[in-house]
């Protein structure tokens, strides 16, 4: 059993920058600002040791150049000249070492929310940007929606107990599109009083299971003969295929 610690920091409106820690060794993803990161690591006594980054958004990587101005610390990410604070270019299938950890980061490729999306599975932690969010997926702002599609079927085929890192408190909103795409699901409904409870608490709703997202998210259920009759209803098309089906329900989802 390793000590890693996973911790949702939040940042501006509907942010989360996740923290890992081993011992006093912190690592931040996608640290859109500095400031609840520097207040984060200062209350526990923590040392900010290195940084990850999955996309160019600047709610992801906004903060990087405060926090490297108290402390150099490498930037791990994508190759793009979106990024010009990464110091170690990644790419799918790199294993990063860490030392004082005990686990390596394996990196995934996964494009379509933009072109140079990377996600890092670390442990049995899935820490995946806007690619995957509760009960939906990031939008199509670079990527296409073929690339998506593969990029969650290759994240879908992850162990079920892998816990989903997602980079937004989405999940509500997601799950009343979730639920008019299948009303019938119970695990949906299930799912929605869940998350009410815990956001009417204060706390976040991720991260959730992969197999929770397998039986409720309705971009990871595009075989499914319920979803596809409901984005054929929605679209108009004959969808033939589980990507086709993808491709509407994306742009279902952009009207909804
Ligand atoms: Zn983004």
């Amino acid at each position: 059993m390793s000590d890693m610690e996973i911790v949702a920091v939040s940042a501006l409106r509907d942010n989360y920058i996740w923290s890992v820690t081993e011992g006093t060794r912190c690592v931040v993803v996608d640290p859109g600002e500095a400031a609840p990161v520097l207040h984060f690591l200062q209350s526990r006594a923590l040392h900010l040791y290195a940084i990850l980054l999955t996309h160019r958004h600047a709610d992801h990587q906004g903060g990087v150049a405060d926090l490297l101005a108290h402390q150099k610390v490498p930037v791990f990410g994508p190759t793009s000249s979106a990024m010009p604070l990464v110091t170690h270019r990644v790419a799918d299938d790199t294993s990063i070492r860490l030392e004082g950890f005990e686990h390596p980061v394996q990196v995934l490729a996964v494009p379509g929310h933009t072109e140079e999306h990377l996600a890092y599975l670390w442990a049995d932690h899935l820490f995946c940007g806007d690619t995957l969010f509760g009960a939906g997926c990031g939008r199509l702002l670079g990527g296409t929606a073929e690339q998506l599609f593969a990029s969650l079927q290759r994240l879908a085929a992850l162990p079920a107990d892998t816990q989903v890192c997602c980079a937004h408190e989405y999940t509500l909103s997601n799950l009343a599109f979730a639920q008019v795409v299948e009303p019938a699901n119970t695990a949906l409904a299930a799912r929605l009083e869940k998350s009410r409870q815990l956001r009417n608490s204060g706390l976040p709703t991720v991260p959730s299971s992969l197999g929770e997202e397998l039986a409720t998210n309705p971009f990871l259920r595009c075989s499914f003969q319920a979803v596809r009759e409901a984005a054929q209803a929605s679209s108009g098309l004959l969808l033939e295929t589980p990507q086709a089906v993808f491709a509407a329900l994306r742009t279902w989802k952009d009207h909804f």
